[in-house]
This record gives C-alpha cells, sequence and structure tokens, in this order.
C-alpha cells in the first residue's frame, strides 16, 4: 500500500474539510404574501441580517422563486387568495429539492388548532401570528438561515470529501491492480516453479499430506503437470518417493516459521533449489529453482578443475602461476621440487626472489615484451636460486592469463631443469676438446668423411704427413695422396662400406710430403644418430710399413721353423729305426736281466721318442696341409678295434680295465680309417694316462641324427671348467703338479681336433671338474650313401708310367702297385737315367721326385719339357707348402702330389 500511496495522488492534495473556507453566496429569504404591504414590512423586519430578500405576492409566484433558487427559509402566508400557503408547502415537500427548506408559517389570526397540525404535518417549523414581532420574525429566520449556511457548508464539504474518496477508490484500485500484476509477474517468475499447497495435519499437527492449491506455469515443465492437473491433487499422489521427507519439512517449516531451503532431485535426475516457506497456519509456498545446468557447469568445472590439476600436479615439467605483483599463487610438484621449496614456502615469496639476481632483469624484460603486445609469450634460459642456495638453470616459457577485458591477471611460467644438459653441453664441449687434441696428438691419422666418402675433417698428423692445407685434404683430395695401384680398390672397398654400413678396413700405401710411400692400416667405422642413421664415417690411418716388414720377418722364421721341425722329425727318424732295430737283435742275444732291462729301457724309450717324431711330423704336414686322407666308406666299429690294438699296451701296463659299447647298427662314415684309429687311440690313451691304475675306461659308439659319435670316459683327474676349452690348442698342457708329469709336448688333441676338422667332424670334452674324470665325444657325418668301398679294380685305360725315386724301395713298391692297376711302368732311380728313359720309354706320365741327387727334379723337370712338351709330369715331394707348388708348376709339373702319396690321388691324376 505504501507503493500505492506514492504512486497515487498525495493525500495533501485532497481538499481539507477542516482548511477549506466554504462561502456559499448569501443566503435568500422567500417571503411570501398577498399583502404589498406586509412584504415590505418583513423585509424591514429582516434588515440587518446577511441576508436576501425574494418577494412573492402570490402562492404561484412563490412557487415561480422557489424553481429559480434554493431559500434558507420561506416565510409564508397561510391565507392567499390563489393558492394558500399549506398548498404552496405541500407542493414544496413534494418536491425533493424544496422537501426540507424549513417554512415558517404566517397567520392572520391565531392558527386553530387544526390549522397548525396542518401546518406541521407538512413540515413547517414554526407558525407566527401577526402581528410579527419583529425581533421574534428576525431571530428565527436567523436561526434558519444559519442553519440552511451550515448544511450548504456542510453539502460543499460533503461533495469535496466524496469526490476525494472517489478519487483515493479510483487510485486504490489502481494500486491492486499493479500490485496483481507485480506478484502474477512475481508468481509467474520464467525460472521458478512456485506451488502453494494447504497441509493437511494429524491431531499431533505433524503434517500428514498436502494438498496443491496453487501453481504457476512452470509447474508444466518443472513436474510435467499442469497447473490444473495439479490443483486439488495430493503430494502424496504425486510424489510417492520424496513425499514423507517432504512433510517432515513442512511440518517444521509450519511450526517454526522460519523458511527452509533444501536440494532435491526430481525423478528424471534434473536437480532443484527449493525453499519452503510458511503463509499461514497451514499453508506453504514452495519455490524452486532448476540448478541441473548450474550443477552439471559446476561438476564439469570441477573434472576440469580436477584434469587441469592432475596435469599440472604431476607434470614433468615444472608449472608456476605468479600474481602481477611476482607473488607465487601455484607451484607444481616438480616446480616445488626443483627450486626444494614447498608450495606453502612459494606462496610467501615471488619468483624475483627466487631468481637469480642477474636473471631478474631479463625476466621481467622478456615479460614485459609479451605485456606489450609485442609478442605472445617468451622462452629464456635462466637461473634461479634453490632453497639450499644451489643455482638452477631452467628453460622458461612464460605467458599471462587474462580476463574477460584482456588485462593479464597472473603470469604462468612452465620450466624445465636444464642444469643437467647444460653439464652433458659442457661435458660434450670439454670432451670434444680432448677429443681434438687426443686426435690431434696421436700416431694415427683420424678423419671423419660424409656419407658419400668426402672428408670433412682430418687431423692435424694428416696435414703434417701429407703436407697438405685443408682445401687440398677435404672433400675427395685424400684419393690424391692413395697409391695409384691401390687407388681403385680402396675406392671399391669403402664405398662398398658406406652402402652397406659394415666397418671398413684396407691397407694400402699413402705419399708422404717426402714423395715416398708408406703402408697404411686404414679402418673406419659408422657414426649414427640416435635413429640409427649413419650421419658420418670415423676413420684411422695407421703406419703399418714396420709392422709389415715385421710380419714378413716373422712369417719367414715361422717357416723357416716349420721346415726346421719337419725337417728335424724326418732326420731323427732315421737314427731311431736302427737304435729299435738294433735292441731287438740285442734282446734275442743271451743277456743277463740288467742288460735285459737295460735293453727293455732302450726299446721303450725309443718307441716313445719315433711316437713323438710322429706327431711332430703330423703337425708339421698339418699346418703345412700336406695331409691327404684316405677316405674310404669305414665303419667306426673298425676305427675303434685299431684304437684299442693301438693303445693296449699302454692299458695294460696300469691294468686299466676298458670296455667297449658298440652301437647296434654299423656306423658308416666316410674317412680316413687309420687317421681316425689314431685319434681315438690317441683319446684311449690320455684316458690311461690321466687316470689312476686300474680305474675303469670305457668307449662307447652311438648314432645321434645323422651323425656317428665315439664316445671315451675316464675317471681320472679331470679338466678344470678354465681349461676346457684350451685342451686342443697346439702345445697346450694343462697345469699340474711336476709329481704327476706324465710326459707329452701337447701336441696329440691338437692333432685329433686337425684331423677331426678335415673329416667335417667335430671334437669336444666334457668334465665336472678336477678329480671328476673326463669323456671326449668325437662327432662325424654319417655316409647315407652307404657304399661299400671300392678297393684296387679300377677299371680305366692303362697308362705308360716312368717312376724316377732315389729310394728305390719307394720306387719300386710304387711301380709295382702302378702294374697291379694294369699301367705300364718303368722305374729309375736318378736323373739322368730318367731322361734316357723318357726318350727310350716314350712314358705318357712321368712320377718325379723332387729331392733327387745329382740333378733334382726342377732341373729333370725343364729337361723333359723341352723334349717333350705333352708328357704329363707328377711331382712327388715331402713338401707341400704353397711356394713348394708355385715352384713345381713353375718347373713346368701338371700337378704336385706330397708324400706319402694317396693312391687315389694318384691315380686320379694319371686318369685326367
Ligand atoms: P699331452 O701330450 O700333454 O697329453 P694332449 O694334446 O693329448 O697332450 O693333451 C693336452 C692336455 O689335455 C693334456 O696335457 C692334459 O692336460 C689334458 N688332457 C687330455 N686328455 C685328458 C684326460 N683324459 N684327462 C685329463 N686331462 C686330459
Amino acid at each position: 500500500m505504501a507503493d500505492t500511496k506514492v504512486r497515487g495522488a498525495p493525500a495533501e492534495a485532497l481538499p481539507n474539510p477542516a482548511q477549506a473556507v466554504v462561502r456559499p453566496a448569501r443566503a435568500h429569504v422567500l417571503l411570501v404574501d398577498d399583502q404589498p404591504g406586509r412584504l415590505l414590512a418583513y423585509e424591514a423586519m429582516l434588515t440587518g441580517l446577511e441576508v436576501t430578500c425574494v418577494k412573492a405576492d402570490s402562492g404561484s409566484k412563490a412557487l415561480e422563486r422557489l424553481l429559480e433558487r434554493q431559500f434558507a427559509v420561506v416565510l409564508l402566508d397561510v391565507g392567499m387568495p390563489d393558492i394558500d400557503g399549506f398548498e404552496v408547502a405541500k407542493l414544496m415537500r413534494r418536491h425533493p429539492r424544496y422537501g426540507r427548506t424549513p417554512i415558517i408559517f404566517v397567520t392572520a389570526a391565531d392558527a386553530s388548532e387544526l390549522d397548525l397540525v396542518k401546518g406541521y404535518g407538512l413540515g413547517a417549523i414554526d407558525y407566527l401570528s401577526m402581528p410579527i414581532a419583529p425581533e421574534v420574525l428576525r431571530s428565527k429566520v436567523a436561526v434558519l438561515v444559519e442553519l440552511h449556511e451550515r448544511r450548504a457548508e456542510l453539502e460543499v464539504v460533503n461533495s469535496q470529501l466524496e469526490a476525494a474518496r472517489a478519487q483515493l477508490e479510483a487510485q486504490h484500485e489502481q494500486a491492486l491492480a499493479e500490485r496483481d500484476a507485480h506478484l502474477n509477474a512475481v508468481f509467474e517468475h520464467p525460472s521458478q516453479l512456485i506451488l502453494v499447497l494447504e497441509a493437511m495435519r494429524n491431531e499431533a499437527g505433524a503434517v500428514v499430506d498436502c494438498v496443491y492449491r496453487n501453481a504457476n506455469h512452470n509447474a508444466k515443465t518443472f513436474i510435467a503437470r499442469s497447473r490444473q492437473a495439479l490443483i486439488g491433487a495430493r503430494v502424496s499422489e504425486v510424489f510417492p518417493e520424496r513425499a514423507q521427507r517432504f512433510f517432515e519439512q513442512c511440518t517444521q517449516v509450519l511450526s517454526t516459521g522460519e523458511p527452509l531451503r533444501y536440494e532435491a532431485e526430481l525423478p528424471d535426475g534434473r536437480a532443484l533449489i527449493s525453499t519452503l516457506h510458511c503463509a499461514g497456519r497451514d499453508t506453504l509456498i514452495s519455490t524452486s529453482v532448476d540448478v541441473t545446468d548450474r550443477r552439471r557447469a559446476e561438476a564439469a568445472l570441477r573434472d576440469s578443475e580436477r584434469r587441469f590439476r592432475a596435469m599440472f600436479d604431476e607434470a614433468p615439467v615444472g608449472v608456476a602461476y605468479n600474481a602481477m605483483d611476482g607473488r607465487f599463487v601455484y607451484a607444481n610438484k616438480a616446480f616445488c621440487l626443483m627450486l626444494g621449496y614447498s608450495e606453502k614456502e612459494l606462496e610467501l615469496r615471488t619468483w624475483q626472489e627466487v631468481t637469480h639476481p642477474d636473471d631478474v632483469a631479463g625476466n621481467l624484460a622478456a615479460g614485459r615484451q609479451v605485456l606489450d603486445g609485442a609478442r605472445s609469450y617468451y622462452t629464456m634460459d635462466k637461473r634461479y636460486v634453490r632453497k639450499d642456495g644451489a643455482t638452477v638453470w631452467a628453460s622458461l616459457f612464460g605467458n599471462f592469463v587474462r580476463n574477460d577485458q584482456g588485462e593479464a591477471v597472473e603470469g604462468v611460467a612452465m620450466v624445465i631443469d636444464i642444469t643437467e644438459r647444460r653439464a652433458i653441453d659442457q661435458a660434450l664441449r670439454d670432451s670434444e676438446q680432448r677429443f681434438r687434441l687426443l686426435a690431434n696428438h696421436i700416431d694415427q691419422f683420424t678423419w671423419i668423411c660424409d656419407t658419400l666418402g668426402q672428408a670433412v675433417w682430418c687431423n692435424q698428423r694428416w696435414y703434417d704427413y701429407t703436407g697438405r692445407d685443408p682445401q687440398g685434404a677435404l672433400g675427395a683430395a685424400w684419393q690424391a695422396v692413395v697409391h695409384p695401384d691401390h687407388i681403385e680398390h680402396v675406392t671399391t672397398s669403402l664405398h662398398r662400406s658406406l652402402a652397406s654400413g659394415e666397418p671398413w678396413e684396407d691397407t694400402y700405401p699413402i705419399r708422404g710430403r717426402d714423395g715416398q710411400y708408406r703402408w697404411f692400416l686404414s679402418r673406419a667405422v659408422p657414426v649414427r644418430d640416435g635413429a640409427g642413421h649413419i650421419v658420418q664415417w670415423f676413420g684411422t690411418n695407421t703406419d703399418v710399413t714396420e709392422l709389415n716388414r715385421l710380419r714378413a720377418d716373422l712369417e719367414a722364421a715361422d717357416q723357416q721353423k716349420d721346415e726346421f721341425l719337419a725337417m728335424l722329425a724326418h732326420e731323427l727318424r732315421n737314427p731311431v729305426a736302427p737304435i729299435r732295430s738294433a735292441a731287438e737283435v740285442l734282446a734275442m742275444g743271451l743277456l743277463d736281466d740288467r742288460h735285459r732291462s737295460m735293453v727293455g729301457i732302450i726299446r721303450r724309450q725309443s718307441d716313445h721318442l719315433a711316437h713323438i717324431l710322429k706327431d711332430l711330423l703330423d703337425v708339421a704336414r698339418i699346418t703345412r696341409g700336406q695331409i691327404t686322407l684316405q677316405s674310404d666308406t669305414v665303419t667306426i666299429a673298425s676305427c675303434i678295434d685299431i684304437a684299442v690294438e693301438t693303445a693296449a699296451p699302454q692299458l695294460k701296463d696300469k691294468r686299466q680295465r676298458l670296455t667297449v659299447e658298440h652301437s647296434r647298427e654299423p656306423l658308416r662314415v666316410r674317412a680316413d680309417e687309420v687317421r681316425i684309429g689314431q685319434c681315438i687311440a690317441n683319446l684311449l690313451s690320455n684316458a690311461a694316462k690321466y687316470s689312476d691304475a686300474e680305474s675303469d675306461i670305457h668307449v662307447r659308439s652311438y648314432r645321434e641324427g645323422q651323425h656317428a659319435v665315439v664316445e671315451v670316459r675316464d675317471h681320472g683327474i679331470g679338466i678344470a671348467p678354465e681349461y676346457q676349452a684350451n685342451v686342443f690348442d697346439l702345445f697346450y698342457q694343462a697345469p699340474r703338479s711336476v709329481d704327476r708329469g706324465q710326459g707329452g709336448l701337447g701336441l696329440g688333441l691338437a692333432i685329433c681336433k686337425r684331423l677331426v676338422d678335415m673329416h667335417n667332424g667335430t671334437i669336444r670334452c666334457r668334465s665336472n671338474g678336477i678329480g671328476q674324470g673326463s669323456t671326449f665325444e668325437m662327432r662325424l657325418p654319417l655316409d647315407e650313401a652307404d657304399e661299400p668301398a671300392i678297393v684296387g679294380q679300377r677299371v680305366g685305360c692303362s697308362r705308360r708310367v716312368l717312376v724316377v725315386d732315389d729310394n728305390q724301395d719307394a720306387a719300386d713298391s710304387l711301380s709295382t702297385f702302378l702294374q697291379m692297376k694294369g699301367h705300364q711302368t718303368r722305374t729309375v732311380y736318378s736323373g739322368n737315367e730318367a731322361i734316357q728313359e723318357v726318350l727310350a720309354f716314350g712314358p705318357e706320365v712321368v712320377l718325379l721326385d723332387i729331392g733327387l741327387p745329382g740333378m733334382n727334379g726342377y732341373d729333370v723337370a725343364a729337361k723333359i719339357r723341352g723334349i717333350d712338351s705333352a708328357i704329363q709330369l707328377i711331382a712327388l715331394t715331402g713338401y707341400g707348402q704353397s711356394a713348394d707348388r708355385r715352384r713345381s708348376a713353375a718347373a713346368g709339373f701338371d700337378v704336385h702330389l706330397t708324400k706319402p702319396v694317396a693312391m687315389e690321388e694318384l691315380e686320379a691324376a694319371l686318369l685326367r
């Protein structure tokens, strides 16, 4: 209502009956009398009163006057000729306008009883009889005029009041309409669901249900019920699930009168915030807003906040937000860790305080550029000072967070600790420097070339040696100093490596500044990037001129040694044979025990010596590739038999028990029976040697896939694991105590290994260690063809063969063999004879021993070639090294055979 007052007309503007001075016009008095004199007399009597007298001398005239205006009082003569006073009064009373005008009747005589009654019945107020006392008349009129004036005044006031009341009512009405409009506007607020409820209570006053009394249009959208459908319905029907809780809330609100705010969820999942107001004894108003979107937005914001947190808190880079005054607002773990402060500690500081004093200005300037809009962000390497005082180098990415108005409100920095990287960079620079220092001072040339073989860097040594400057050395210029004869293979081999990525190695002469060439071993390895791609090659050249010379010397010495050993063994065998024979002869004589034992010593020791010499010769032959296998299809069993036979005396000496277990099926191998027998014998002999007397030794053969296996096992001293790989090395002997010395030169297993290799087989040893015995396993490929061995009986063409050898036995036996094979032979024992026989016999083939006394084999061959170039010349020699073969080929020999000659090989040569 206060509202209406302000907006409507102000109360002050209304006429105030108390204040307004109402002055109606002068009161009129109607004087009615048929006697003009009396009229004048009345008028005279009334002089002095503030009235205007209107005179009428008849009843009709009086009525005319009455129509013209209002009179305060009518003085009416009763007895008039046309219409008498009563009649006039009667007519006046009938007219509403004069119904209440006071009338004073004037009668000539005393009014009769009847007249009085009649007069008063007509509403007369008074009677006056003639003669009239002027004071009486005057006072009576004055009273009535006064009365009339008062009434007139009242009427004015009344009408004013009426007008004011009407105005107020109109204003009130309008205000009410406005208020309704406002209330309606509030009630139909588009975002609020408003419900008016009437509570139903039980005796205890608790709300047990509510009836909807009103609802705004939003009911439709909020709870899918129209206002019409809702009005009269009960909450217990509309929201059965939530009703009970709601009634409790209603009870609370009605009892306390305090509004209650709560959150509710609609069955469709939307969220509401509702307020329940008390609006009367049993009336409640519920207002609700739909906050689903807000809740979702809040949840989304929380999610995004959480995501943001999760990302930044655990990010491997340091992240910090600073207020514009530099204060830390937020710093993630990585940042705190980097600076050694807790987040709380940082929040008490500014970035300027934790930045190295020398870097603050630079950082400010960089940030200023972004603030000025010159750049959209900034990056810099800067130093922080850790809590412990240490300096941390960081790579910083900086920017600002701006508000909706585009003003920067916070600075954000992402930093990575690069202290280590800088240290590494420094270390790299240092190491690069050291590398250059080293590269320039080592004896080798070092260089780097690109993937096309173009030199990009060479060390000082290279320039010093070649006498070239960088212009004359880089790129492909290095080729200019390579010896012309080598340039082709050097570039070829280098480019092969560049293409394949394999390390490069080549040896060739390079010209020095003095024009002299020296030999260099050149090597290069690829330098790869992180992805494994070759980016460069790093190379060295090592001067091997001296090394080459030394190696050549060494090779020559080695060859001399080999030759010496071979010759020594060869020569020593000659005296051993007669010693042995002499001992045999001596043994046949009559000897006393002492001499018999001496002869025994000579026999055993000369046997031992012969054995060693045989091994030495074997080694010499094997290293020279002079051993030729007499391969045949043989059984493993026969090889084992040979071995057992050979080793038997040794086993017998030590009273050792040998068990031999042959495989059930015959194992056929393509092999030199004697050589394989020799190998197995060697294993047996070792087993005997390195085991106690009276111990057990086992030999076993079996098939394993495509291989035949021979296993020799003993219970002897065993071999320590670290030596098992070495036992097959030449001259190798496992460490042993002096008292257990077993003699030997460490040749046996080396020979075995080489012979087995030559048979495409393998040999290995196993032992669980010292004192655990040893097992040796020899493995040879099975001969699947399984053909029976062809011995002799070769059907082929017959040849005319001249055999030349100063060793008459050898010559004769060879000749006999060839004859048996169906060839025609002649045998001579010297070079001269040979030449004569070539002329006389006309051989197709000459088998010529090189080591002839007098004219040697080479000279003889040259002569024969002079006589007949078509003759096939076959060299027979104890020397089978490549140099020997080259020499025999140069002398005109077609074939070079080493002694002892394998008959198959000889036959193959003859059939060529
Ligand atoms: P050696 O002439 O010394 O026997 P070998 O070549 O036959 O030469 O053997 C080399 C070494 O291997 C031997 O000196 C010995 O130390 C070790 N060896 C060979 N066979 C056996 C075995 N059956 N038991 C223990 N050690 C063995």
